[in-house]
């Protein structure tokens, strides 16, 4: 078996996959031009990654407004550097000293609606960086980011990929506070969070980052508050020299499953990004 690319697809890896899939509740998935032995192999893998496997069927198409697909040349082809951003008062802290200014900032308006500040959750030590938007209320409410059902989904796109928050992957937002109703972060909101992702950034060095939304994809790679998130996927950017992949938010994709087929081609190409660091 092999992607779209050419490149071999591991059985186990697609089993588990298609198991990540059945359990996200997405459209069934269309597996054409597979001959018997590739069948068995998959069928075999299934057996091994102790899951059912969804049903085996011909692909579905790119959705509408679904970008390019993701490949590996282009990685090599079109590294995008984000400029170097001004130096902060918070650019010598530890973790320590980052959190507790993260709790007591009051830096912009969303401090006098918050709850709580959300600061980060996973892996001090992690391989990836999971950057989103800002919290939502089930964030605001438990201080931590990704819960709730986006945050089920994100932890599920993670193991599709042998990623957890728990052992390998950390996760924050843009902003640290929640905008009030969800609604958009503001340019003045994301100017005066922004230094402390950054820090986060520095302190935990992860292998690669993953940039979830628009509004995390347009900071971390430095394009304009226009470019859409579809101009920016299938590249791997540079964050400071850190890969930098960008992908929908999870909450998106709850909203619109057709964009589940290209937020796995942006898995994969963090994965291969990953196997290359
Ligand atoms: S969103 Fe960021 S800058 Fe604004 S009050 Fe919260 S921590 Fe401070």
């Amino acid at each position: 078996m092999t992607d779209r690319a050419g490149a071999p697809v591991d059985p186990v890896l697609l089993a588990r996959a298609l198991r990540q899939w059945s359990e996200m509740g997405l459209p069934a998935l269309f597996l054409d031009q597979l001959d018997r032995s590739q069948a068995v192999s998959l069928a075999s893998a299934s057996a091994s990654a102790a899951a059912p496997v969804a049903p085996v069927l011909p692909s579905i198409p790119d959705e509408v407004g679904a970008p390019r697909p993701s490949t590996v040349e282009e990685t090599a082809a079109a590294p995008v550097e984000a400029p170097a951003p001004a130096p902060t008062p918070v650019d010598d802290f530890d973790d320590e000293a980052l959190r507790e200014a993260v709790r007591g900032c009051t830096l912009c308006a969303l401090h006098q609606t918050r709850k709580q500040t959300v600061y980060a959750d996973g892996a001090p030590d992690a391989r990836v960086m999971v950057v989103g938007e800002a919290p939502g209320a089930h964030e605001d409410a438990t201080g931590l980011p990704f819960v709730g059902e986006a945050g089920r989904l994100l932890d599920l796109m993670l193991a599709a990929i042998d990623l957890s928050r728990r052992d390998s992957v950390y996760i924050c937002n843009v902003l640290k506070c929640r905008p009030p109703g969800n609604r958009n972060p503001q340019p003045d909101e994301i100017a005066s969070c922004s230094p402390y992702l950054r820090r986060q950034i520095e302190l935990v060095r992860p292998e690669a980052i993953l940039a979830v939304g628009s509004f995390a994809a347009r900071l971390l790679t430095g394009s304009g508050d226009t470019a859409s998130l579809g101009s920016l996927r299938g590249t791997v950017h540079s964050y400071e020299g850190v890969p930098l992949v960008v992908t929908y938010h999870p909450a998106a994709l709850l909203r619109n499953r057709t964009w589940s087929r290209p937020a796995w081609d942006d898995l994969q190409l963090l994965r291969r990004v990953m196997e290359g660091a």
